[in-house]
């Protein structure tokens, strides 16, 4: 499989999220994204009206374990993304409120990003600290 044909597949009808983000953060190039949750991220955005900025989309295996990620994270396979939480409260809330309304049955709020995925191996959840 070309990793590097798919995210140009999942961009189309997202105009908020580039080809460019998609990539593995570890310097590897390496870009895997599944259509269906960039779609759905576009369904937020669109919601929220705020942006989003992205701290992770896919992980190679290298990268994931160099950042101490779970070692079964849904960002190998493609299937979950970060989302920054900025210093903005109402921002925050829109973010979050976006992502329910999107249909995310994953979501983990973190003390500085939102980790949202639609794995289809994993449970539906929402962890709030
Ligand atoms: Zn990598
Ligand atoms: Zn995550």
């Amino acid at each position: 499989m070309n990793f590097n044909e798919i995210p140009e597949l999942a961009i189309e009808g997202a105009e908020n999220f580039g080809i460019h983000e998609v990539k593995c953060k570890g310097g590897c190039e390496h870009a895997w994204v599944r259509p269906k949750l960039v779609w759905m991220l576009q369904k937020a955005r669109d919601h929220a009206g705020v942006p989003f900025n992205i701290t992770s989309w896919h992980r190679c295996v290298y990268h994931n374990k160099h950042i101490g990620g779970a070692k079964k994270s849904s960002h190998l396979e493609g299937w979950a993304v970060d989302i920054l939480l900025t210093k903005n409260k109402l921002y925050n809330y829109l973010i979050l409120q976006s992502l329910i309304t999107a249909g995310f049955p994953r979501i983990k709020v973190r003390p500085d990003h939102i980790h949202v995925d639609i794995d289809p191996e994993k449970r539906w959840w929402i962890l709030i600290p």
